[in-house]
């Protein structure tokens, strides 16, 4: 079986589908790995590498497999070689369109997103490895733009408190991010709707913002959150809003999946923010949580700064790249067997559900 490894072409894009060591695994497992070239270089590998490891440069769309970060844009996936398997992001919730026009291509289309989280699955589970890299990068943004120190510092000239930093949404991202922030110094704080989320809070040093018994619990399905309904989401900006005030900086990450991402913090809350304050949020791919988030800018409003970065795995390209080539590697492991020669078992729960585009095709 052949892999191929494209150039990422999506503007900002700086990762790629596999690396040299992962090549290496795969050429182990006799599969042969075509990398286009110029792949790597955004995420600073030379092709000389890839050589090295045991790869050959070439067309990577010809290839019984084509590997991808970004979703293949129209020219990609008409330059697909019709039975061809795809592996990559492919936002089956948010834009159908792409799992189609694979399905129209006569390509069968695997979509990272929709990997079931079971545990079998976790090695493969590319969200938790880029929000990983998002939540490390979204404490150092805030660090960054807050005006303020983020440790205590106690000096000759006087003592300085520690910046408090509250974390919104504390998945996978949510929990890397206070992990981050203190390890800075910063004083943590995280909340979320789920409620069995206040143990991995605590766990990594952070208190868990309590909202009481008014407090709104919104486990979904698949360890995910549900949608809140109107009466909900209007009682949790209220609530969030008051206890805001207090924080130097709120980075937030809540998601819904499928859905535009709630909003956690109104204007009126960044409004009741001290000056010089700062709100970092990840969830400006889905529209933000911040109603004053402006999808890749930072703005300021009433003289806090609100950073609502854009595909920040993409700034870590090297450990991004890393991460994400295992979680492709063992996506490849499940759909080939150790001769090499492909064998998907759509009967089995990950392939079939991350199967996006129908096993006919
Ligand atoms: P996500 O990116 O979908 O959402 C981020 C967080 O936002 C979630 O914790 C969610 O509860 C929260 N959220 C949504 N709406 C909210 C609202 N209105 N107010 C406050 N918070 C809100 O989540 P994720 O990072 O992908 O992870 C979700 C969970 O799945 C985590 O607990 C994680 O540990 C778990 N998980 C399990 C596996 C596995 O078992 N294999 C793998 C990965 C993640």
């Amino acid at each position: 079986t052949v892999v191929g490894v494209p150039r990422e072409t999506s503007e900002g894009e700086r990762r790629v589908a596999l690396v040299p060591k992962v090549v290496e695994r795969l050429r182990a497992r006799n599969l042969s790995v075509v990398v286009e070239p110029g792949a790597g270089a955004g995420a600073l590998i030379p092709d000389t590498a890839y050589v090295h490891s045991g790869a050959t440069l070439g067309d990577p769309w010809s290839a019984d497999v084509v590997v991808k970060v970004a979703p293949p844009s129209p020219p990609e996936i008409a330059r697909l070689r019709r039975g061809a398997l795809f592996v990559g992001f492919l936002t089956p919730l948010t834009d159908p369109g792409k799992a189609r026009a694979l399905a129209d291509a006569g390509v069968t289309g695997f979509a990272m997103e929709a990997i079931p989280r079971i545990s079998r699955a976790q090695s493969m589970d590319a969200l938790s490895s880029q929000a990983t890299v998002s939540g490390y990068r979204a404490a150092m943004v805030a660090a960054e733009l807050l005006t303020r120190f983020f440790p205590m510092l106690t000096t000759a000239a006087g003592t300085v408190p520690p910046a408090k930093v509250l974390v919104l949404g504390v998945g996978v991202a949510g929990l890397q991010a206070l992990a981050t922030a203190r390890r800075l110094g910063a004083r943590t704080t995280g909340y979320d709707v789920r409620p069995e989320v206040a143990d991995q809070v605590r766990s990594v040093g952070a208190q868990w913002l309590d909202l009481g018994v008014d407090g709104i619990e919104a486990a979904g399905s698949g360890g995910y959150a549900r949608a809140l309904t109107d009466a909900e989401r209007a009682e949790q900006q209220r609530q969030l809003g008051k206890a805001i005030t207090g924080f130097d900086a709120v980075i937030t990450t809540a998601l819904v999946p499928g859905r535009r991402a709630p909003t956690l913090v109104t204007a009126d809350a960044v409004r009741g923010m001290r000056a010089g304050s700062v709100v970092v949020d990840l969830a400006g791919e889905a529209g933000g949580n911040c109603e004053l988030s402006e999808p890749g800018k930072v703005v300021v409003a009433e003289s806090v700064t609100i950073s609502a970065p854009l595909n920040l795995p993409a700034t870590m390209p090297e450990h991004a790249s890393e991460l994400y080539a295992r979680n492709v590697q063992a996506v490849l492991e499940l759909l080939t067997d150790p001769a090499g020669a492909l064998a998907v078992d759509f009967g089995d729960e990950i392939v079939a559900g991350a199967c996006v585009t129908g096993k006919e095709s």
